[in-house]
């Protein structure tokens, strides 16, 4: 079964827990052991599975990504958003996570995260569950 969610960002750089998201497309699809592939089809954003009961750590993630990879730098890209790329590549387009008994067999901590690198935009995410 393939979902197809929108997320609408409000920021240049967010993390946006989608957790809940994936939950409601394994549920929906009636698959209680299987896998579910989480894809981000856009080349400035990402998907990342990090720490959910902090929130200092989706901030920090932030500030130090973005102190590593500075918006403005000697890019070869015309756009003004190579930082953005950069930090797509880094974190990936993609999480597969595995379904046990209808649930996500996330860790305690875990959250699945829709990385935000050049918002504020709607964006799209595609959810497979097989
Ligand atoms: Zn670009």
């Amino acid at each position: 079964m393939l979902t197809t969610e929108t997320i609408k960002t409000r920021s240049r750089n967010e993390w946006v827990d989608i957790t809940a998201l994936v939950e409601a497309a394994v549920v929906k699809s009636g698959i209680k052991d299987g896998i579910v592939v989480v894809f981000c089809p856009h080349t400035t954003a990402g998907i990342s599975i990090n720490e959910n009961a902090d929130p200092t750590v989706p901030r920090d993630l932030t500030r130090k990504m973005s102190e590593l990879i500075p918006q403005h730098d000697d890019y070869d890209h015309s756009e003004g958003n190579s930082d953005s790329h950069l930090k797509s590549s880094l974190v990936g387009a993609q999480e597969t996570v595995i379904i046990s008994n209808g649930k996500l067999l996330l860790g305690t901590w875990q959250s699945i995260y829709f990385c935000e690198f050049d918002g504020p935009r709607s964006r799209k995410i595609h959810i497979k569950v097989v």
